[in-house]
């Protein structure tokens, strides 16, 4: 569904993604981890092309990213994204954000867009707040929301950038498990975050970064038991 082929990166004289190659099967769920700084941001932003490479190649369901214009747009709607920050349109209702992209990309009616909302509200459980303003909502809640909305496009993929790192303790789970029956589901899934149990329960497998470059790729398990390089070693020892 989604493949890095030789990716290059880079920001003046930093070398941000370093060679990168990662085959994303359909349905598979890929956990990525590491350091702060590794890259891991900016390979989640490369794939829905909210940045250029430099080198390489990033192919969708076998298609090379869409450069500019209409295939864009829809290339953004088939790339679901859910970053830290709830980046919900704060001037419309949370229904209004779950239905803008079906109306204006996918050309979906206001109805059909609005039922399917409802129905995408009501599964991250949230659809009580529907006719609510973001900052009416917790922050767990919006992020919900922010899947709900993301959803709502129909994505081949969803990138998730540490979507529960901005949350109080105390919701980052309501968020994990909407995330968990999303993987259950068969949804595409490279999620960006450090929460072991999501990695254990959900992911297929873990790549860890560190320096723009893909230092090791294995099972959940393994990663978290018994990790082979010192990098990750290291990191593990800081993390747990
Ligand atoms: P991570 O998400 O793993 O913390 P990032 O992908 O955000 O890492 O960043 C990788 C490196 O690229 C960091 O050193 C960061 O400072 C740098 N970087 C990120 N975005 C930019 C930018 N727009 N311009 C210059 N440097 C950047
Ligand atoms: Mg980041």
């Amino acid at each position: 569904m989604v493949r890095l082929a030789g990716v290059q990166k880079h920001y003046g004289n930093l070398h941000v993604l370093k060679d990168i190659d990662l085959d994303v099967a359909r349905g598979e769920v890929v956990v990525v981890i590491g350091p702060s700084g590794a890259g891991k941001s900016t390979l989640c932003r490369a794939i829905n092309r909210l940045e250029t490479i430099d080198e390489g190649e990033i192919l969708l369901d076998g298609q090379p990213l869409p450069q500019e214009g209409k295939g864009l747009a829809r290339l953004r709607a088939d790339v679901g994204m859910v970053f830290q920050s709830f980046n919900l349109f704060a001037h419309k209702t949370v229904l209004e954000n779950v239905t803008l992209g079906p109306i204006k990309v996918r050309k979906k009616s206001k109805a059909e867009a609005e039922a399917r909302a409802k129905e995408l509200l009501e599964r991250v459980g949230v659809a009580h707040q529907a006719a609510k303003y973001p900052a009416q909502l917790s922050g767990g809640q919006q992020q919900r929301v922010a899947i709900a909305r993301a959803l709502a496009m129909d994505p081949k993929v969803m990138l998730f950038d540490e979507p529960t790192s901005a949350l109080d303790p105390e919701m980052i789970k309501e968020v994990l498990d909407v995330m968990v029956d999303l993987a259950e589901r068969g949804m595409t899934m490279i999620v960006v975050t450090h929460e072991m149990g999501f990695a254990r329960t959900a992911a297929n497998r873990v790549v860890f970064m560190a320096d723009g470059a893909i230092v090791e790729t294995t099972n959940p398990e393994k990663f978290f038991t018994n990790p082979e390089s010192d990098r990750a070693k290291d990191f593990l020892g800081k993390i747990l």
